[in-house]
């Protein structure tokens, strides 16, 4: 179903597009930014406010004045006192309006001078004493160059009156969420009468508002909830063995299962034995044991005969993960195989591929998706730390079998609302248990002109035999400076620490020496590991339990949690010490505050969620959220909540009215999902 087109030429057509607006329905849904009161006329004596005010004034005479710039100013008066019009560029129509003896309603915001009170730029209309006022508030729309509020006003006015602003929800759901009408909504809100409480309507707190945010949040629920539904549609392989491989591997780890981890198992187990792919996501915060869960699962479908791949986002994780499986696993007859971007020659390559194609688990990088590698019985794909993939990597995995299943795993948790419009097409597990032994990590902030005194105390870890990590800045500006950094911080600690054995790992060393360096460290054969944000994902060493991290005011949130999820991971007790450089930004400085207030990954990326705002905090178009403009995830998560409740009831039981909502709220941007 198409919606109607605007009606309009060529060059106004190309300016509404560029704001989104191509069917009548978007203009219908185009809602004013704020409104402006022309309402009531205030006098000149109490027009000095604060707020914008409407003005009716006679014009005492009008001069353009040279100094100290070229400017209009003209001098009007009402009953009850004197203001200045000032233009600082104007046109000669503008001149022509006022001359004195015209009267005139002015309308902006008055501000006093060394002259008295004055009003710059004001919108001026020459008016007559039976000039009606407005009947409602002006509302002002979000533009584009060469397209004037007014004029959008009145294209929407157009499309308020050509349309029959059908409501599109039951009177079942109205009356149970006490919904207003559409049409009364959609026209108050254009039009708001005179007289509402402007601030409350531009906050978006009104039954009017609530309605129309219910609705685009119900549009978008729906939406997601059909690209779940058509997924179901599509055959998968039933991945149902008896079991024996995972209690092979279960009988032979070294601890047990938390409980959140069996209940995350036992999902995944259920979902691949169904016939349609799973899509499912594993939430949990660093450490909680994702891998495990995954191996698992992976299990599970090996045993049914079918390929897992198991992507991580860097060479050195992949690598952790390819060692983590293969010890666990090899020994249990299972064949594994490594693809890496960067293994070195192209018979090495080749070699590798023609394993993977025989091998039932294949561990890689983002090689795995390259042309080139095919798959002969891909049946689940599991993608650790998903967040860091884009939407186009992870389905160009998908495509790589027919329809496998997925896990996604993610250790940057996100709130639930925001889960909600993010995955609301997939499945979510959480781990929301560690497991036990965890000793909490103490985090201190440091200036950084006692680094002297960090220095000594990594000198006293390590005498008593722990291991630590240096994470040096980063520098988005520039890798090579980043690199020059890193081999600095590692030969000042090298002379520092004389005693100590210092490593450095860093992005650009080839992916030998970065394995051998990690190795080391494993090994507990160097004391203190010098690193840039190679080490930011999944690196899992007991023994190491201090993390410095300078420059911490560099480093985003979920970054310097996840920093901090590479201690704490032994019996001992653990710090993670934050240097910092002033003077601190107001956002570096509340970043520092929440992480230092808060160990709880959840908590913290609610904070992140409110420091950044939904768009910036998963960054990646993977998701239901551009489809929602005026719904705001946090403060409106109740009406998200109610909307989707009301998902299934609109689509099976109303047909005919789904179609029609998300015709009028996602017409053509609905694509946008899909693509
Ligand atoms: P993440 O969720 O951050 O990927 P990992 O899977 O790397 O966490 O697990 C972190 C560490 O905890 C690993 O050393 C892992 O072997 C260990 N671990 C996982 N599950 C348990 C458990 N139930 N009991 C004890 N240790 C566990
Ligand atoms: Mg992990």
């Amino acid at each position: 179903m198409i919606g109607r087109p605007i009606k309009a030429g060529d060059a106004l057509r190309k300016k509404l597009a560029r704001l989104g607006l191509v069917t009548e329905d978007d203009l219908l849904l185009h809602l004013p930014l704020r409104y402006e009161d022309e309402t009531r006329l205030t006098p000149v004596a109490r027009s000095f406010c604060g707020e914008p005010v409407l003005l009716e004034v006679e014009v005492r005479h009008c001069e353009i004045q040279m100094a100290p710039r070229r400017q209009l100013v003209a001098h009007a008066f009402d009953a009850s006192g004197d203001i200045s019009l000032r233009f600082l560029n104007f046109y000669p129509s503008q001149q022509a309006l006022l001359t004195p003896g015209a009267r005139l309603r002015v309308f902006g915001e008055v501000r006093g001078s060394f002259w008295g009170l004055e009003m710059v730029h004001p919108r001026c209309q020459s008016v007559t004493a039976e000039t009606p006022l407005a009947q409602t508030l002006t509302p002002v729309y979000p533009t584009t160059a060469g397209l004037t509020s007014g004029a959008l006003a009145k294209l929407v006015q157009r499309a308020l009156e050509g349309n029959d602003l059908a409501d599109t929800l039951p009177e079942s759901i109205r009356s149970r969420y006490q919904l207003p009408g559409f049409a009364r909504s959609l026209r108050f809100l254009h039009h708001p009468a005179a007289g509402t409480d402007i601030a409350a309507l531009q906050e978006r707190h009104h039954p009017a508002w609530r309605r129309l945010k219910f609705d685009e949040a119900l549009a978008q629920q729906m939406s997601l909830r059909r690209a779940f539904l058509a997924r179901r549609q599509q055959g998968a392989p039933v991945l149902q063995g008896d079991g024996a491989l995972a209690q092979a591997l279960l009988a032979v780890l070294p601890f047990a299962l938390t409980g959140a981890q069996q209940r995350a198992v036992a999902e995944i187990a259920a979902d691949l034995a169904q016939p349609y792919p799973m899509q499912r996501l594993l939430q949990g915060d660093v450490g909680a044991g994702k891998t495990i869960v995954a191996a698992l699962a992976a299990c599970q479908a090996m045993a049914a005969g079918w390929q897992v791949a198991f992507m991580a986002p860097t060479e050195i994780l992949a690598e952790q993960h390819y060692q983590k499986l293969a010890s666990w696993l090899v020994p249990l007859g299972v064949r594994l195989a490594w693809l890496s971007g960067s293994l070195s020659s192209k018979a090495k390559r080749a070699q590798q591929e023609a394993a993977a194609a025989d091998a039932q688990l294949i561990v890689g990088t983002h090689a795995l998706i390259q042309a080139g590698v095919d798959y002969a019985r891909l049946g689940l794909v599991i993608i650790d730390e998903q967040h860091r993939f884009g939407v186009a990597q992870r389905l160009a995995l998908r495509s790589k079998g027919n329809n496998p299943h997925q896990l996604m795993m993610s250790a940057t948790p996100i709130p639930r609302t925001l889960a909600m419009s993010y995955y609301a097409d997939l499945d979510v597990t959480v781990l929301d248990e560690l497991p036990p032994g965890r000793t909490p990590v103490k985090t201190r902030l440091v200036a950084d002109n006692r680094r002297p005194d960090v220095v000594a105390f990594v000198e006293k870890m390590v005498t008593e035999g722990r291991q630590a990590y240096w994470v040096c800045p980063l520098i988005e500006e520039s890798e090579a400076l980043q690199l020059q950094t890193a081999e600095d911080t590692c030969a000042q600690l090298t002379a520092d620490l004389p005693h100590l054995r210092v490593g450095l790992v860093h992005g650009r060393l080839k992916p030998d020496a970065k394995q051998a360096v990690m190795g080391e460290f494993a090994a507990g054969e160097l004391d203190v590991l010098v690193a840039t944000t190679v080490i930011e994902v999944g690196v899992d060493v007991p023994n190491a339990s201090v993390m410095v991290i300078e420059h911490a005011e560099r480093f985003g949130l979920s970054q310097l949690h996840q920093l901090r999820g590479r201690v704490g991971r032994g019996a001992h007790e653990s710090s993670c010490v934050l240097l910092y450089a002033g003077p601190l930004g107001e956002i570096a400085r509340q970043r520092l505050k929440i992480i230092f207030e808060h160990t709880d990954g959840f908590e913290i990326a609610r904070q992140d969620l409110r420091l950044r705002g939904p768009g910036e905090f998963i960054g990646a178009r993977q998701s239901g959220v551009p489809l929602l403009r005026y719904v705001d995830l946090e403060a409106d998560a109740e009406l998200v909540e109610a909307a989707r409740d009301c998902v299934d009831e609109m689509l099976s039981g109303h047909p005919a009215a789904s179609a029609a909502h998300l015709q009028r709220w996602l017409g053509q941007r609905e694509e946008l999902l899909k693509s």
